[in-house]
Protein backbone atom coordinates (compact mmCIF):
# COMPACT_ATOMS: atom_id res chain seq x y z
CA UNK A 1 0.00 0.00 0.00
CA UNK A 2 3.27 2.61 0.56
CA UNK A 3 3.86 2.09 -3.48
CA UNK A 4 0.01 3.30 -4.30
CA UNK A 5 0.45 6.07 -1.56
CA UNK A 6 4.36 7.02 -3.09
CA UNK A 7 3.09 6.89 -7.00
CA UNK A 8 0.24 9.16 -6.65
CA UNK A 9 1.84 11.76 -4.11
CA UNK A 10 2.16 14.60 -6.17
CA UNK A 11 5.18 17.02 -5.85
CA UNK A 12 4.76 21.17 -6.44
CA UNK A 13 7.81 21.89 -8.55
CA UNK A 14 11.48 19.66 -8.75
CA UNK A 15 12.05 16.44 -10.80
CA UNK A 16 10.44 12.44 -11.16
CA UNK A 17 13.19 10.04 -12.22
CA UNK A 18 10.93 7.18 -13.15
CA UNK A 19 12.27 3.90 -14.35
CA UNK A 20 14.98 3.27 -12.81
CA UNK A 21 16.22 0.11 -13.23
CA UNK A 22 15.87 -1.88 -9.92
CA UNK A 23 18.14 -1.38 -7.17
CA UNK A 24 19.98 1.89 -8.67
CA UNK A 25 17.91 4.74 -7.05
CA UNK A 26 20.84 5.56 -4.17
CA UNK A 27 23.73 5.23 -6.84
CA UNK A 28 21.25 8.29 -9.01
CA UNK A 29 21.39 10.03 -5.77
CA UNK A 30 25.24 9.54 -5.27
CA UNK A 31 26.18 10.38 -8.70
CA UNK A 32 24.32 13.60 -8.23
CA UNK A 33 25.60 14.48 -5.11
CA UNK A 34 22.68 14.59 -3.25
CA UNK A 35 23.35 12.88 0.43
CA UNK A 36 22.10 13.37 3.88
CA UNK A 37 20.72 17.31 4.09
CA UNK A 38 20.14 18.96 1.09
CA UNK A 39 17.52 21.38 2.56
CA UNK A 40 14.83 19.73 -0.49
CA UNK A 41 12.14 17.07 -0.18
CA UNK A 42 13.24 13.65 -1.65
CA UNK A 43 11.14 10.69 -2.15
CA UNK A 44 12.90 7.24 -2.79
CA UNK A 45 10.64 4.23 -3.91
CA UNK A 46 12.63 1.50 -4.36
CA UNK A 47 11.34 -2.05 -5.88
CA UNK A 48 8.27 -0.87 -7.54
CA UNK A 49 5.86 -3.34 -9.67
CA UNK A 50 5.64 -1.58 -13.15
CA UNK A 51 5.03 -3.46 -16.60
CA UNK A 52 8.47 -3.95 -17.37
CA UNK A 53 9.01 -5.42 -13.85
CA UNK A 54 10.39 -3.82 -10.74
CA UNK A 55 11.64 -0.33 -11.02
CA UNK A 56 13.17 2.58 -8.55
CA UNK A 57 11.52 6.07 -8.67
CA UNK A 58 13.17 9.25 -7.44
CA UNK A 59 11.08 12.66 -6.65
CA UNK A 60 13.39 15.62 -5.78
CA UNK A 61 11.67 18.84 -4.89
CA UNK A 62 12.81 22.47 -6.32
CA UNK A 63 15.77 20.70 -8.10
CA UNK A 64 16.51 20.92 -11.73
CA UNK A 65 18.95 18.31 -13.67
CA UNK A 66 21.62 20.13 -16.74
CA UNK A 67 22.59 18.40 -19.21
CA UNK A 68 25.81 16.90 -17.60
CA UNK A 69 23.80 15.51 -14.78
CA UNK A 70 21.43 14.21 -17.36
CA UNK A 71 24.14 12.32 -18.83
CA UNK A 72 25.13 11.02 -15.70
CA UNK A 73 21.89 9.36 -15.24
CA UNK A 74 22.01 7.74 -18.56
CA UNK A 75 25.24 6.32 -18.07
CA UNK A 76 23.92 3.97 -14.77
CA UNK A 77 20.35 4.48 -15.30
CA UNK A 78 19.96 4.17 -19.57
CA UNK A 79 16.08 3.01 -18.93
CA UNK A 80 15.22 6.09 -17.06
CA UNK A 81 12.69 8.76 -18.25
CA UNK A 82 13.22 12.19 -16.20
CA UNK A 83 9.47 14.19 -15.67
CA UNK A 84 10.11 18.00 -14.96
CA UNK A 85 6.96 18.83 -12.83
CA UNK A 86 5.62 22.57 -12.46
CA UNK A 87 2.58 23.62 -10.52
CA UNK A 88 1.83 20.48 -9.68
CA UNK A 89 1.65 19.17 -13.32
CA UNK A 90 4.35 17.29 -16.17
CA UNK A 91 6.07 19.86 -18.62
CA UNK A 92 8.48 17.79 -19.81
CA UNK A 93 9.02 14.43 -20.02
CA UNK A 94 11.82 12.57 -22.16
CA UNK A 95 13.99 9.70 -21.65
CA UNK A 96 17.61 9.95 -20.97
CA UNK A 97 19.81 9.52 -23.88
CA UNK A 98 23.37 7.54 -23.20
CA UNK A 99 25.90 9.80 -24.80
CA UNK A 100 28.20 8.38 -27.12
CA UNK A 101 31.42 10.28 -26.12
CA UNK A 102 31.80 10.65 -22.32
CA UNK A 103 33.62 13.63 -21.22
CA UNK A 104 34.46 14.96 -18.34
CA UNK A 105 32.14 13.08 -16.06
CA UNK A 106 33.89 10.21 -15.37
CA UNK A 107 37.78 9.54 -14.46
CA UNK A 108 39.35 7.03 -15.73
CA UNK A 109 40.28 4.14 -12.94
CA UNK A 110 43.74 3.33 -14.42
CA UNK A 111 45.87 5.16 -11.86
CA UNK A 112 48.94 5.00 -15.27
CA UNK A 113 46.19 6.62 -17.28
CA UNK A 114 47.38 9.74 -19.19
CA UNK A 115 44.31 11.65 -18.00
CA UNK A 116 45.93 10.61 -14.21
CA UNK A 117 48.74 12.25 -14.38
CA UNK A 118 50.39 15.42 -12.86
CA UNK A 119 49.28 17.44 -15.74
CA UNK A 120 45.79 15.37 -16.81
CA UNK A 121 44.31 15.48 -19.54
CA UNK A 122 40.52 15.91 -19.68
CA UNK A 123 38.93 12.48 -19.44
CA UNK A 124 36.94 11.05 -22.60
CA UNK A 125 35.24 7.39 -23.00
CA UNK A 126 33.69 6.43 -25.99
CA UNK A 127 30.54 4.16 -25.34
CA UNK A 128 31.17 0.75 -26.95
CA UNK A 129 27.58 -0.79 -25.08
CA UNK A 130 24.60 0.19 -23.52
CA UNK A 131 23.19 -3.05 -22.37
CA UNK A 132 24.63 -3.42 -20.39
CA UNK A 133 26.91 -0.06 -20.05
CA UNK A 134 30.51 -0.40 -21.14
CA UNK A 135 32.90 2.63 -21.80
CA UNK A 136 36.34 2.28 -23.21
CA UNK A 137 38.97 5.17 -22.30
CA UNK A 138 40.16 7.33 -25.55
CA UNK A 139 43.24 7.34 -24.01
CA UNK A 140 44.55 3.61 -22.54
CA UNK A 141 41.56 1.50 -23.53
CA UNK A 142 40.45 0.56 -20.30
CA UNK A 143 36.56 -0.62 -20.24
CA UNK A 144 34.24 0.61 -17.43
CA UNK A 145 30.90 -0.93 -16.20
CA UNK A 146 28.20 0.76 -14.52
CA UNK A 147 29.55 -0.19 -11.24
CA UNK A 148 33.27 1.50 -11.87
CA UNK A 149 31.19 4.60 -13.51
CA UNK A 150 29.29 5.08 -10.25
CA UNK A 151 33.09 5.15 -7.98
CA UNK A 152 34.75 7.75 -10.73
CA UNK A 153 32.02 10.12 -11.36
CA UNK A 154 33.44 13.52 -11.39
ZN1 LIG B 1 42.42 5.76 -19.32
Amino acid sequence: MAEQTLKVQKIKNGIVIDHIPCGMALKVLKILGIQGDIGSTLTLAMHVKSKNGLKDIVKIEDRNLDERELDKIALIAPTATVNVIKDYEVVRKHKVVVPKVVKGIVRCMNPRCITNQREPVEPEFTTISTEPIVIKCKYCGREMDSEDIVENII
